[in-house]
């Protein structure tokens, strides 16, 4: 699996930079984000290495499908009834800040229509 070792998120999920951890396993590392934007904002982070959704390839189908399905769940735990929302940023234009592919789950009892 590809890592980075200049990479902040390469880092995190590999434990050399603490973080706090909501969930992890094999493939996805689930932690809160540093800058909340909303009462639950987490990062859903892939161990691998991608950079962002332009660097994703038919070999990531079953990671992403895992990280889709994994979000529903993680927003239940945190006790998101109501619903939630995830943002993905891609590239500098998109607002991505870390080139790391993440997903962003947010969440609170009155989101509003922020876009973040
Ligand atoms: P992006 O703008 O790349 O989509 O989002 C990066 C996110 O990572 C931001 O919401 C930012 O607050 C968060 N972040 C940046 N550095 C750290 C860090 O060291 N730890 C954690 N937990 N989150 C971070
Ligand atoms: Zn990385």
């Amino acid at each position: 699996m590809l890592t980075d070792p200049d990479c902040l998120f390469c880092k995190i999920t590999a434990g050399e930079i603490p973080s706090d951890q909501v969930y992890s396993d094999e493939y996805v590392v689930v932690f809160k984000d540093i800058n909340p934007k909303a009462s639950v904002h987490l990062l859903i982070v892939p161990r691998e290495h991608i950079k962002s959704l332009n660097e994703l390839e038919e070999k990531h189908d079953s990671l992403i499908a895992h990280c889709m399905r994994l979000l529903p769940k993680i927003a239940k735990e945190q006790g998101l009834d109501n619903g939630f929302r995830t943002v993905i940023n891609t590239g500098a234009g998109g607002g991505q800040e870390v080139f790391h592919l993440h997903i962003h789950l947010l969440g609170s009892n009155d989101l509003g229509d922020a876009w973040f």
